[in-house]
């Protein structure tokens, strides 16, 4: 025991010695993203639930998707942060690092041919191509660019204001429309860092030092071949560095122990830097042909890095195929054109910011942003790793018009979480059609929905001046049934009994368009719902028939 304690650290000092006296380590940090990643393990619970879940996603489940041959566009937005105008880098350069991306996710990169002959047969297309999105979140022109200048002469890691329009940054396009990068002066000489998979949306894209961006302008040499925007975008679809960030053991931790049937890379114990001449040996591979410093998720300079493995696209492609699939159904890359049909999610009502209860109805608004009126809606909605429940809607929203839809009901854990909302079905402009929300529940009672619950129906009571409610209980109970509006104030309240299976109609007619709890307390129970009441002007007066 004594003696490999003391051999370990050893090795890492004597690691640490040369890592430290490298001449060039000092200089840059090629990537943070695995400090990004600690700190967040660390500070956020439900990232690194939402993370390990990730991990734990198995290959033989997914294997379709990760073998899946369809070309995937991802639309991308640039969000330039600059002090200086050397900051303020051109579009030139910007469009030569999405030319990168499209030759090295291709592998049609000059860098290629010199993949060794032993490593030829792994040189893998992931089908995966990259456009400056073409159309903003509201539908409009843009060039994929936003320009922002700043006060703050650089940005540190976790420096909330890189992500903030009111902090001096920029807030994301919404991620499951774009993939954003955010470009500045970062500290530490830093060259960039992205959020894998499960981070929360307002952080979730990559950042790139200016000095690394492309390969021309102010990208400076060794990192002047725009391979830093390749490497953190293999993070932020949940690739690790080849080394398995592992600290020299041995242990090929690349990838998760769930995928080690994609684990085609050669055991690493640290990173490479510089360019190596083939084959390069290492105490984790000892003999020919050795590491893959020439791997894009090394730390090789620009120049010398060539590809991904069959293994890593395949990871890649789980996470495209499945957490990130929404930007499949973007329409981020194409021109904005006239579309009649155009829903869009105007904004998430519930939940915001924190909610008392782990049993939450979802709320959002729908704006009809087209020409033609809307009949029909599929919303699809779901705790971050999947969109589980889904609510359809018929009906007519005009042109311009708005509509709220508070969805059925979905428990969630304690803890920060994240909700995502997602128009399905056709829709010509669809970068409106997904929104995501950040929030915090900090009850630990009532987590299962699937209780007994009133019903009122419909919700929302439109063209009409009444609601009925249901109960479900299998007892009669006298209970005091209210409808409370949003301030708290009790605007009917009536003692009643409420039989198995009856249907009571409830008279609206002195009531504002708006939302309401209806409330139902009994000897035991106290139960609530939330419901809309929109008559509109010809709406039919009295209680509606509620069979
Ligand atoms: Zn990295």
């Amino acid at each position: 025991m004594k003696s490999s304690y003391y051999g370990k650290v050893l090795r890492v000092f004597l690691f640490s010695l040369i890592i430290l006296s490298h001449p060039l380590f000092s200089q840059e940090h090629r990537c943070l993203t695995s400090e990004w990643h600690s700190h967040k393990l660390k500070s956020d619970a439900a990232y690194k639930t939402r993370f390990e879940s990730i991990e734990s996603i198995n290959i033989f489940q997914d294997k379709e998707s990760a073998l899946a041959d369809t070309t995937l566009i991802i639309p991308v937005v640039f969000h330039i942060l600059y002090n200086t105008s050397e900051q303020n880098i051109s579009e030139e350069q910007i469009v030569s690092q999405i030319d990168v991306l499209n030759e090295d996710y291709a592998v049609n990169n000059a860098s290629s041919m010199d993949v060794p002959a032993v490593w030829t047969g792994l040189k893998k297309d992931s089908k995966i191509r990259f456009v400056l999105a073409k159309r903003d979140p509201n539908g409009n022109f843009t060039k994929g660019i936003t320009r922002t200048s700043t006060n703050i002469t650089e940005y540190t890691i976790f420096d909330p204001a890189l992500f903030s329009t009111a902090l001096g940054g920029h807030d994301a396009w919404p991620r499951g429309s774009y993939l954003n990068v955010w470009v500045c002066k970062l500290g530490s000489n830093a060259l960039g860092f992205a959020a894998y998979p499960g981070s929360s949306a307002p952080t979730d894209g990559i950042v790139i030092s200016y000095k690394a961006l492309g390969r021309n302008g102010s990208a400076a040499s060794p990192y002047n071949a725009g391979r830093t925007c390749t490497h953190e975008i293999g993070h932020w679809f949940s690739l690790n560095h080849i080394w398995g960030d592992d600290n020299d053991n041995c242990l090929g931790k690349d990838f998760p122990v769930t995928q080690t049937e994609l684990d085609d890379t050669p055991n690493q114990a640290a990173p490479t830097f510089r360019c190596k001449k083939f084959p390069e040996l290492d105490e984790c591979s000892t003999v020919d042909p050795g590491i893959m410093y020439m791997n894009y998720m090394d730390y090789t300079d620009d120049r010398c890095m060539m590809f991904f493995t069959p293994g890593q696209v395949a990871k890649m492609r789980i996470i495209v195929d499945g957490l990130r699939d929404s930007l499949k159904l973007s329409s981020g890359h194409l021109l904005p054109a006239y579309t009649g049909y155009d829903a869009a999610i105007d904004s998430v009502l519930n939940p915001v910011r924190l909610a008392g209860d782990r049993c939450l109805q979802p709320e959002i608004r729908i704006k009809n942003n087209g020409a033609d009126t809307i009949k029909e809606l599929q919303i699809a909605y779901g705790l971050y790793q999947g969109l589980q429940k889904s609510f359809h809607w018929t009906g007519n929203l005009a042109s311009g018009d708005t509509t709220h839809f508070i969805l059925p009901e979905i428990g969630t854990n304690m803890g920060n979480q994240v909700m995502e909302f997602r128009l399905m079905g056709t829709d010509s402009n669809s970068v409106n059609n997904y929104a995501s929300a950040g929030f915090k529940v900090n009850s630990a009672v009532n987590e299962n929905c699937s209780t007994c619950k009133i019903s009122a129906y419909p919700n929302p009571v439109s063209g009409q001046r009444g609601i009925c409610v249901k109960s479900c209980r299998n007892q009669s109970q006298l209970s005091l049934v209210r409808i409370i509006n949003t301030i708290g104030q009790v605007l009917f309240e009536e003692k009643m009994n409420l039989n198995p299976g009856d249907a009571i109609p409830l008279d609206l007619t002195s009531f504002q368009s708006g939302v309401y709890l209806l409330n139902i307390e009994g000897d035991l129970f106290s139960e609530s719902v939330r419901f809309i009441y929109l008559p509109g002007e010809n709406g039919v007066n009295g209680p509606t028939n509620c069979n």
